[in-house]
């Protein structure tokens, strides 16, 4: 297990999928904020505590464009 990073996963953008329609965002504020174009920025590794809501909006995504990726 890496130091500070949970169980060393991470979110990861699809950018030419991504619509900017900050569901992530709103899902997991904890993690991903959006930038001046309403696209996602991705915080740091998915901490254990948030890994469900990590899951939640990569389901959510209406676009596919999330993905949990080992880092
Ligand atoms: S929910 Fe999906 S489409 Fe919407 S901003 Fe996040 S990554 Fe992009």
């Amino acid at each position: 297990m890496s130091r500070g990073g949970g169980d060393g996963q991470q979110l990861r953008v699809d950018w030419p999928q991504c619509r900017a329609r900050g569901l992530c965002a709103e899902l997991l504020p904890e993690l991903v904020v959006l930038d001046e174009w309403g696209y996602p920025v991705v915080l740091g590794p998915v901490r254990p505590e948030h890994t469900d809501l990590a899951r939640e909006a990569v389901a959510a995504c209406p676009r596919r464009a999330l993905r949990l990726v080992r880092r």
